[in-house]
């Protein structure tokens, strides 16, 4: 790489790197295997990433080697790397809007706080049984109900049209050629009806043999387009996804961790404690804009028994730290109690984005926390923060 422009920002770049090796390392599994077609491969990790191209250490069961990849668009160096993952994906004769659907019907609808709408769910196919933090893309329809809209003859309605009618290699030749801005809002109109929800709980019901039925909790705020769709789904309407994850949190289950969520990373933060086996408890830190979120969590586990399902519960002598504040101030009010915890050996947080780099980048630079031990993820953007 020696030859190649390094690229400035380099915590930019130190986030990309460690957000692809946590979550991506399939994608980045298909885009060694496009270009190196012959090569035997376990695993893929970045190693580096110049302006104009990634290093990728592979490795397989005899070998481990340094392989490199070069970029094929001028912009970012995020986009490129989706761009390559499209382009695989479109090579391989895959869809590029959809890996998996998952279809549920609402069987149920509470309210848990002021602001926060339960929904639960059944599914006729087996959810995960690892549900911390697990997420669907939901498309914010509810099946054979909603009308599809007019495609004006914007960029991106231009884009769409190719795409439906030349097939993806079309899509993918006008994203190439495109400017970055335009390619952003692309990406953006393409993913502009969905919305990203952890999977709460999932657990079967007596009458089935496999896990059933979830929980979705939906942070409502502002007539958003998310929460307009949640408010708006009543009992027996089918719901779907477009494509699922999961989350890893093998770092968390030794030494001292601290676990940071607001509202929208909730049910992440109850699944994680609700599958706890690390013998040390945790620091968590739970960040809100309003007092009424807070209670979402209770701190008193002695009454599991006699509050029913619904309940999400903190564990018992754990170190609890309650913020309450706008989102924009939420960065630093983390980072002053983070100032104030000796030892930091692992953490998992999901807050605004701009206040989710502001911790990361501290616990990166001024904790030494490495990437696989501080995963600390922007669970939405303020509108400021938009390209
Ligand atoms: C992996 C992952 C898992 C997630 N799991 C959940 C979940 O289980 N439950 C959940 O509720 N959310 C969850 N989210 C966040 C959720 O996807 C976003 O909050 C959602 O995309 C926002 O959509 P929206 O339609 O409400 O608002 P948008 O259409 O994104 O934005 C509309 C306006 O609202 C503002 N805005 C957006 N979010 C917030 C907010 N939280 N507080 C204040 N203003 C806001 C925006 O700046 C914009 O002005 C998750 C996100 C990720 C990445």
């Amino acid at each position: 790489m020696t030859d190649y422009t390094l690229a400035k920002d380099t915590d930019a770049k130190l986030d990309i790197i460690e957000h692809i090796n946590q979550d991506h390392t399939a994608e980045l599994m298909s885009i060694v295997h496009y270009y190196y077609p012959n090569i035997e491969m376990t695993e893929a990790f970045i190693k580096d990433i110049s302006n104009e191209g990634m290093l990728v250490i592979v490795q397989s069961l005899t070998k481990t080697r340094e392989l490199y990849v070069e970029f094929k668009l001028e912009g970012d160096i995020e986009e490129q790397i989706l761009y390559l993952a499209y382009m695989v994906k479109v090579k391989q004769g895959k869809d590029l809007n959809s890996n998996k659907k998952q279809y549920f019907e609402v069987i149920g609808k509470e309210r848990l706080t002021q602001n926060m709408i339960r929904l639960i769910l059944q599914s006729q196919t087996p959810l995960p049984s690892n549900y911390a933090g697990y997420t669907y893309g939901m498309l914010l329809k509810v099946l054979n109900k909603v009308p599809e809209r007019p495609i004006s003859n914007s960029t991106s309605s231009i884009a769409i049209k190719l795409a439906k009618k030349y097939g993806n290699q079309a899509l993918l030749w006008f994203l190439k050629h495109l400017s970055s801005k335009h390619r952003y809002q692309i990406v953006e109109t393409m993913n502009k009806d969905v919305r990203l929800y952890t999977l709460r709980k999932a657990c079967s019901s007596i009458e089935s043999d496999y896990i059933n039925k979830g929980y979705m909790d939906i942070f409502t705020h502002d007539s958003s387009p998310g929460s307009l769709w949640a408010a708006s789904l009543n009992i027996g309407d089918v719901i779907f996804s477009r494509n699922e994850s999961e989350d890893k949190h093998e770092h968390l289950s030794t030494g001292q961790c601290v676990l940071i969520a607001d509202e929208t990373a909730y049910p992440a933060l109850a699944g994680i404690l609700e599958c706890w086996d690390n013998t040390k408890l945790p620091h968590i830190i739970i960040l809100s804009q309003k007092q009424s979120e807070q209670a979402y969590f209770l701190e008193d586990s002695d009454n599991q028994h006699a509050i029913e399902h619904t309940t999400n519960y903190l564990p018992k002598d754990a170190q609890i730290h309650r913020i309450i504040c706008n989102y924009s101030e939420q960065g630093s009010k983390v980072i002053e109690i983070l100032k104030g915890i000796d030892t930091i050996d692992a953490t998992w947080g999901a807050l605004e984005n701009s206040s989710a780099k502001a911790v990361r980048y501290y616990l990166r630079n001024e904790r030494n926390l490495s990437g696989k031990q501080n995963r600390i993820k922007g669970y939405w953007r303020a509108d400021k923060d938009l390209k």
